[in-house]
């Protein structure tokens, strides 16, 4: 067995890992490279392997950097299932037809210049068409749930907590009568953030292969930075400014919806200034980001779900607007009320936010809260540098806002997090593969976990390709026995676990769906099937007692 590393090697962009087994060859993730020109350049490069022969895709999540060139695979020849968790998929529709959009559109724009300057004209990476045609490859699964993707190869995958959806895959591997499991970590996510659970701690691994984008840095408490927005919300709109937000449209978004929530919940004292000031989120992405968040609410931490049982939607408030068109947009611009305006992109290199940028930085009244990571060239880390002036839509703009830059909010787990991620193998991997960050990153975490952890580490820097050893499966009984070999057994697990995270789904998402305002026809359908489960669990109740009885007779006989 042999793993290729593609992607994801020199940095943190293009995720992209070749698994070839005896008979198979599965690619984890196929991400676009992002961030300046000559990263750009490497998505046109021929893959490293021949599309066509790749059996199927595992996805690990939805970010572009993971999932953005997969439109690409099938264009040149790849035809096979991609395989994700269900939440993913959602997110996938959203992320690809976008990107599908948004390659078009350069090619657009870069074709008019080449007209005007004779040079040859250039084709979009894909197409909309092309991106449409790649979701319908899409199979998804839940988590927790093992499947076999071919005799000799079964994944499951579970919570990586990095956004909605994201996942840590289990693969086993079995060669003739050997056999290997690869854990990939895909992108890990913090502990204890909304919305989301927690990264899950996985046990047995032979090889791992695993992001270190913070593998040398901590990040801040993110308690104080929430305390502080809301301080910054408060006194910025007193003494009548605006707060705008440039923010991602998926995860971040609704992770500062989720937090304005609670500000209007949690803060009594201040609930009569609250109540005067709108949020709107002015960004079409976001607003259907925010409701494949909420159609996905069984996957949400506890803390979430308890929200939701309790009657409050966690990601809606009554002070809370989604503005869609482009004039619904503009009018914010003109309306003079105090208010909080989250846009996108988060960077402010492109998107609505730059419009809301151009009418809000002159004015000291008003309020830039950046919450995210702002990459060295783009507009948002001038302004966060501190940039006196910035030219907008060919208009040159002081910056006379003041200029907020709230750090703890990240998607990513930092050096902790990661360290007692790998930590929590039990059986000590023969490598540990780190990709996924700048080589200083990657370099310091294979240090502290060499010397911590005793345990093997190899820093991708570049393409390359290592050789997986296989294993005797008779050292390996602990991990047949978790991987259940009676396929009866497996099955029925298989159908329970199914059941299960159906009935969750029912149950977070129909409580979502209720709301204040539910139409007469919503009604009737929830009841429906309210009515429809209350009958079938009354018999399952019964047929529990029976189980019961019959475990204890057997006891008694013993
Ligand atoms: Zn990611």
């Amino acid at each position: 067995m042999k793993i290729k590393f593609c992607g994801a090697t020199g940095g943190v962009t293009g995720s992209c890992h070749l698994l070839t087994t005896l008979n198979h060859q599965i690619l984890l993730d196929c991400g676009q490279f992002q961030g300046g020109k000559a990263q750009d350049a490497l998505n046109y490069e021929p893959f490293q392997f021949e599309p066509s022969e790749v059996e199927c895709v595992i996805l690990s999540h939805a970010h572009i950097d993971h999932c953005g060139r997969l439109p690409l695979l099938m264009k040149r020849g790849f035809t096979g299932p991609i395989y994700c968790t269900s939440a993913t998929a959602d997110l996938l529709e959203v992320m690809l037809r976008d990107s599908g959009y948004i390659h078009e559109k350069e090619a657009e724009w870069k074709n008019k210049k080449a007209d005007r300057t004779g040079r040859a004209k250039v084709e979009p990476l894909y197409t909309l068409k092309d991106a449409e045609k790649c979701l319908l490859q899409v199979k998804p699964i839940l988590y927790d749930q093992l499947v076999e993707l071919t005799p000799n190869v079964k994944i499951v995958f579970n919570d990586a907590g990095h956004i909605l959806g994201s996942a840590i895959t289990e693969i086993w591997v079995k060669e003739e009568d050997k056999e290997a499991k690869i854990v990939f970590s895909g992108d890990l996510g913090m502990t204890e953030r909304p919305i989301l659970r927690d990264p899950t701690i996985i046990k047995k691994a032979d090889y791992v292969i695993m992001e270190a984008t913070y593998g040398s840095r901590n990040h801040p408490k993110n308690s104080a930075s929430i305390e502080n927005l809301l301080k910054i919300v408060l006194e910025t709109t007193k003494r009548g400014g605006n707060v705008i937000i440039p923010s991602f449209a998926v995860g971040r978004t609704q992770e500062l919806i989720f937090e304005f929530n609670k500000f209007y919940e949690e803060h009594p004292e201040v609930k009569s200034q609250l109540d005067k000031i709108m949020v709107y989120v002015d960004s079409p992405m976001a607003t259907t980001a925010t409701e494949v968040f909420r159609k996905n609410a069984q996957v949400f931490d506890d803390e979430t779900k308890n929200y939701i049982l309790k009657g409050d939607n966690p990601l809606d408030f009554q002070n809370l607007r989604f503005t869609r068109s482009t004039a619904e947009s503009q009018s914010l611009n003109m309306d003079k009320s105090p208010k909080v305006i989250i846009s996108a992109s988060g960077m402010c290199e492109a998107g609505r936010i730059r419009h809301h940028l151009k009418h809000n930085l002159w004015d000291s009244r008003n309020s830039i809260v950046f919450v995210g990571y702002q990459g060295e060239g783009t507009l948002g880390r001038m302004l966060v540098e501190g940039a006196k002036e910035v030219t907008l839509f060919g208009e040159v703009i002081a910056v006379n806002a003041e200029i907020h830059n709230l750090e703890g909010f990240s998607g990513h787990a930092d050096q902790n997090g990661l360290f007692s991620w790998v930590a929590g193998f039990q059986q000590k991997p023969s490598k540990v593969f780190i990709v996924h960050g700048e080589t200083e990153s990657k370099e310091t975490f294979a240090k502290l976990i060499k010397e911590k952890l005793e345990l093997d580490p190899i820093v991708l820097t570049g393409v390359a390709e290592y050789d997986l050893d296989t294993y005797d499966v008779k050292n390996f009984e602990e991990a047949q026995l978790e991987a259940a070999t009676d396929a009866e057994i497996q099955n029925l697990r298989q159908t329970i676990s199914t059941i299960h995270s159906d009935l969750e789904k029912i149950l977070y998402n129909t409580d979502l769906a209720m709301g204040n305002n539910l139409k007469a026809d919503k009604l009737v359908r929830i009841n429906n099937l309210a009515q429809e489960l209350k009958k079938t669990t009354l018999n399952l109740g019964s047929v529990v007692t029976e189980l019961d009885k019959g475990e204890k007779k057997e006891t008694n006989a013993q």
